[in-house]
């Protein structure tokens, strides 16, 4: 099995992981860069471009692979500045020379770039680019991606996965433990906002929001089907998506620590969990501050993170089997399956829930009045 891991550059994780059984590759990114990632990254790294040259060094030298993210879906058409381009260059030259052997990439453009400049790196097509049907996977493809990271959304539609892989020929990849909202509605404004936080060149030095990431724990919190509906995959059926040919699995979680990490690389890789199935999915905790909490002197504001629930994972046994004749896509308002499993398999504490409701609608209530940011006088009187 082809496992990619994320790591927030913990030293720690490259012998465990190393002995798995599973061909593991690891992804990562500095904390700022010239591209930019689409993803929340540890939040107290200080990592420098020598030391992450030291530490790819490390992990091939335990027989580890290792892909540098550059998935921000967009560099805000810096990317066409003769500066910025060349500083792009220079990035790419970088990555280059430190034995990086993937890039992940969402910006088309920067697909062709690399496969005509870079060529010897492999290039991987993000989950962020949204490969969600058969014609967007070819036109991918034919751009010259090597492999592609589905669309999250499409992970339990078997049709549609079936005919992806019919389609094309490249590697495909199947994100496993993410938590994210089916269909989630700020996704793209999230990724766009974390993927600007992230570059180097950022008016902001980096300051960011996460407006999405409270949103999106509310909905989670005040409708506990979502978290079945999510597209998270059990380690028990990754057989499911090997039997119809799906080359890579993918853990995400690049924030959260090396030990969660491990934990989840360990059942994925053995294809089974006995326990919380939430203990291996990757959980994001809301922050409102700088991007880069290593820059001296930044004081971040993160939220306490979200109450535990516990998933009961062997009781999910058998649930994916629905999902071969579901059509999700359409069939949502009619279909109270998540419901009915979510009932059965997921336990938490009420109160603690309740509780942490209170604290993302106080933080939304100050977002949505905009008492969060100092107005002027002659605005206040539309604040309510
Ligand atoms: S579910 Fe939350 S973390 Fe995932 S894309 Fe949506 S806003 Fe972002
Ligand atoms: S259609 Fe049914 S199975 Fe699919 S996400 Fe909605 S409730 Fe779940």
């Amino acid at each position: 099995m082809k496992l990619l891991v994320p790591t927030n550059w913990d030293p720690d994780l490259i012998l465990p992981l190393s002995k798995l059984e599973a061909d593991v590759q690891l992804y990562g990114v500095l904390p700022t860069s010239m591209i930019g990632s689409g993803g929340s990254g540890p939040d107290n790294v200080r990592m420098v471009e020598n030391q992450a040259e030291e530490y790819i060094e490390q992990a091939h030298s335990a027989g580890l692979k290792f892909d540098y993210l550059l998935n921000a879906p967009s560099m805000g058409n810096m990317e066409w500045d003769e500066n910025t381009h060349q500083e792009l260059l220079m990035h790419l030259d970088w990555i280059s020379s430190v034995g990086a052997d993937s890039v992940t990439v969402t910006i088309p453009y920067l697909v062709e770039l690399i496969k005509r400049q870079f060529p010897h790196l492999k290039i991987r097509v993000s989950t962020i680019a949204h490969v969600n049907s058969v014609a967007r996977a070819k036109s991918v493809e034919s751009l010259g991606a090597d492999s592609i990271t589905l669309d999250i959304n499409v992970n339990r539609d078997f049709t549609l996965l079936k005919a992806i892989r019919k389609a094309v020929s490249c590697e495909l990849t199947v994100l496993m433990n993410n938590l994210c909202l089916y269909q989630c509605p700020y996704e793209y404004y999230h990724h766009d906002g974390l993927g600007h936080a992230s570059q180097s060149y950022n008016s902001l030095s980096g300051y960011y929001v996460d407006y999405c990431v409270i949103r999106c724990s509310l909905d989670r919190l005040c409708d506990i089907s979502q978290i079945i509906k999510c597209r998270w995959v059990r380690p028990e059926d990754i057989h499911v998506y090997e039997e119809i040919g799906m080359d890579m699995f993918k853990i995400s979680g690049r924030s959260m620590s090396a030990e969660r990490i491990l934990q989840a690389a360990t059942a994925y890789s053995s294809r089974h969990y006995q326990g919380n199935l939430y203990d291996i999915l990757n959980i994001i905790t809301p922050k409102i501050g700088f991007i880069n909490s290593a820059l001296p002197g930044v004081q971040n504001n993160v939220i306490e993170p979200p109450p535990k629930f516990y998933i009961d994972n062997q009781a999910l046994e058998g649930f994916m089997d629905f999902f071969g004749k579901q059509d999700c896509l359409s069939g949502c308002s009619q279909c109270n399956y998540c419901q009915r499993i979510a009932n059965k398999v997921i336990q938490f504490d009420r109160n603690e829930v309740d509780e942490y409701i209170a604290v993302l609608n106080a933080s939304l209530d100050k977002l949505s009045s905009s008492r969060m940011f100092k107005v002027k006088a002659g605005v206040k009187k539309h604040l309510h």
